[in-house]
Parts: structure tokens; sequence; C-alpha cells
């Protein structure tokens, strides 16, 4: 369980209000065409004040917390993982980009998302690089024509329909350089799509999330709007290099899915209780039988201590102390504890859990991703050992 203040129990009913009546009877058709109804959710989600969670009430946010944001995560997820997902760049791009322009970003691109009119995507990921991203090989060059993007991404939600995407790239010159020099030169630049030589790759068939969109960016000789890269200066004077402002960026994001996962765990907890009291097997409904009642235990502690790990993150992430390390166990525990919730979710649903007549097989597969994407379980266990000094 989470300790909530007023405003985060408000927010918490608010979404599961919104996701039961309004999210839930999308959901099949959803995942049928692949499609994610972005037309149909994130104006709401924007009316609701979800789409400026974090974004200071000086700059047209809402204010809050990070928890908050991972709130917004979890209901929507405990109704769609791929709405969840769908929705992620939307709901914490507007905070990143105020983050990373250290409150500097446009005025009017501030706003547009906050809307819910543009919807964003984070594209990081190469066909070459994700787990290291130091090695990524999407570069700009300063020209006479200003910056200009050449490079490809890949797995990219919302690539294949966003409005406007965050683009990791090396500046050219450090391209070659060795890793340290490289990483100075890592920044996120704001490219809105329609732009000459950026083009769309096919849409990704995936095991799962199939309510939202996955696909490939490529970029050439792409002439960027003028305006600043993000993550190289802070609003404070400091300097920060783009690599140390991705990685803030992918911390936050890391809670966002550290709950999203519990959120699909949830949705599989509570169809596991359900169908345990109901379904009767050797004279008894099968949660009396001790080996079923205790999967169901083991289930409701597991996305109690996720949920612990995931408050904790949050809180040490916003007053601003150093937490790679919770981060990376919130991330790393919730996204396992999903997969094998999930799993015996579908066990205890027998061939029911295997068949498409319960939601139970659409969490386990949406499940899984969570090990994988923002950084992998086992780059997780890296940072820990690293925090916990062992490559010191
Ligand atoms: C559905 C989906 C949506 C996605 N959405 C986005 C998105 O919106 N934006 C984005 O930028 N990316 C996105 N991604 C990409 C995702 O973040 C990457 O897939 C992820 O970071 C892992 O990178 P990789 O797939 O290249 O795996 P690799 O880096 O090739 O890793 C392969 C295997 O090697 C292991 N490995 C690698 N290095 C080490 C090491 N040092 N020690 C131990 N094991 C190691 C990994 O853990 C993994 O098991 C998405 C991916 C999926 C599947």
């Amino acid at each position: 369980m989470y300790r909530l203040s007023e405003e985060e129990t408000l927010i918490q009913k608010t979404v599961r209000d919104f996701a039961t009546r309004e999210l839930g009877p999308l959901v099949a058709e959803a995942e049928c065409s692949g499609r994610f109804p972005r037309e149909q959710i994130l104006p709401r989600m924007a009316s609701l004040g979800l789409l400026s969670i974090c974004v200071p009430p000086e700059l047209g946010g809402v204010g809050g917390s990070t928890l908050m944001l991972c709130i917004v995560a979890e209901e929507v997820a405990r109704m769609s993982g791929g709405f969840a997902i769908g929705a992620m760049a939307s709901v914490v791009a507007p905070s990143a980009l105020v983050k990373l322009s250290g409150g500097k970003v446009a005025a009017p691109v501030l706003d547009s998302l906050v809307q819910g009119m543009v919807m964003p995507a984070m594209a990081f990921t190469e066909p070459g690089a994700g787990s290291d991203l130091m090695a990524i090989r999407t570069k700009v060059t300063k020209t006479d024509r200003g910056l200009v993007l050449d490079g490809s991404k890949a797995f990219i939600s919302n690539g294949p329909t966003a409005d406007v995407y965050l683009v990791a790239a090396v500046r050219a010159e450090v391209i070659d350089a060795p890793r340290e020099e490289r990483t100075k030169g890592l920044g996120v630049y704001v490219v809105p799509r329609g732009l000459d030589g950026f083009t769309i790759g096919k849409p990704l068939h995936k095991l799962g999330m199939r309510s939202s969109e996955t696909g490939e960016l490529h970029f050439d000789s792409v002439v960027l709007p003028a305006g600043p890269s993000l993550g190289s200066t802070r609003s404070d004077g400091d300097k920060k290099s783009g690599m140390r402002a991705m990685m803030d960026l992918l911390d936050y994001n890391r809670l966002y899915i550290a709950a999203l996962s519990i959120g699909i765990a949830q949705a599989a907890f509570e169809a596991s209780l359900e169908y345990v009291k109901q379904r009767r097997a050797f004279d008894k409904p099968i949660g009396h039988h001790q080996a079923t009642g205790f999967k169901v235990a083991r289930m409701a502690v597991k996305l109690d201590a996720a949920r612990a790990l995931v408050q904790r993150g949050c809180e040490l992430y916003d007053a601003g102390v150093r937490c790679a390390r919770e981060v990376a166990e919130a991330k790393l525990y919730a996204t396992e504890a999903a997969v094998e919730i999930t799993g015996e979710a579908v066990q205890i649903h027998g061939a029911y859990g295997y068949s498409q007549e319960f939601p139970v097989e659409r969490y386990f597969r949406d499940a899984k991703v969570g090990t994988i994407w923002e950084g992998t379980s086992e780059i997780q266990q890296q940072i820990i050992c690293r925090e916990l000094g062992l490559y010191d």
C-alpha cells in the first residue's frame, strides 16, 4: 500500500473512475486494431489535469509529486498496459521538458502537450544500441543551415503516430571520441514530425502492449528548428552533461514503468482473487486449496513490496537526493513481480487463463516488456552493484 496524501488519494480516485468508465470500453477494439486511441484518451486526460502533473503552476501545470505520475501509470495500466504506455510520453514529457530545459521550455510547446493536442514520443534506443546508450550513433552536426540530424531510432513507443519526438543524439565532433568525451556530447533534441528527411518506419508487431504503437524513425539530413538542445544547461547556471540529464530522465521514466507494471499486476491479482473464490474443484473453492490460496497471498505481498519501493524512489527523487539505486530496485522488483504475478494468474485460471475469454493472458503478455524496456533487469542489477561500490 502507498501512504497517500489527500491530493494523491484524490488523483487515484479520479484516474480509477476515468479508467473504469472511459478506458475500459476502448480496450478490446484497441487490442484488435493495434492502435492507441489517442483522440479519445489524451484530451480527456488533459481535462482531468493528468498531463501537467509535476509541471509548476506558474508554467500552467497542476504541480504535485512524482508519486502522482506513478498513480496515473498504475491506474491506467490496471485497465490497459498498452494505454499506459501510449499515454506515458504525454504524462511524463511535459514535466521532463521543464526539468531538462531548466524551466525554459517554450510556452507554446508546453501548452500543446499539456492540452493533449500534441502527442510526444521519447526516442533513445537505436537498432544497434539499447542498454548501452552511450553507443548511440544518431548525430547532430552544426552547419550553416543550423543543426542537422542523421541516424535511426528503433522500438519507439508512439513512434509511428507521434507529433513531436524527444530524440537523443551525440554531437558529430565527438561521435568517434572515447566514451568519456562522447557522454559530454549527448543531448536531447525536440524534433517535430514532418520535417524534410524525417521518415517513419513500419509499426512493430509485438507479443504484448498491442494497443500501443511502436516503430522506427529515420533522420536523413534533417535540419532542426532553432532552439537549444535539452539537458546541457540548467536554469541555476550549473552545467550538466547531456548524459547526466538523460540518466535523470531515465530515473523518472523508470518509476513510471515500475508503477505501470504494478497496475498490470494489480489487475491480474484482482482477477485471481475473484476467480479462486468462485471456481470449485474437489468440492471446494480452489482458493481453499492451500497451494492456490498461497499464490494469491504471495501476489498481495509482492504488490505491497513493489509499491513501497516505488514510493521510496519517488520521495527521494522529489527531494533531489541521489537515488539511482533505489529507483533501480523499484524498477527491477516491480517489473519482475509483475511477470511472476501475471504468470501465476494464468496458472490459477487454468485453461481459461490461457484463452482470450479472460483478460489474464493479456496481462501476462503485457507484463513481460517491463523487464526489458527503460533498462533491462540486468542493467538495473548492474546499477545496484555499481551503487553498492562493487566496481570501485
Ligand atoms: C515495446 C517496446 C517499446 C519501447 N519503447 C521505447 C521508447 O519509447 N523509447 C526508447 O528509446 N526505447 C524504447 N524501447 C527500447 C528499450 O528501451 C530497449 O529495448 C532496452 O533498453 C534494451 O535494449 P536492447 O533491446 O537493445 O537490448 P540489448 O542492449 O541488446 O540487450 C540484450 C540483452 O543483453 C543484456 N545486456 C546488455 N548489456 C548488459 C550488461 N552490461 N550486463 C548484463 N547484461 C547485459 C540485456 O540485459 C539483454 O538481456 C522499447 C522496447 C520495446 C520492446
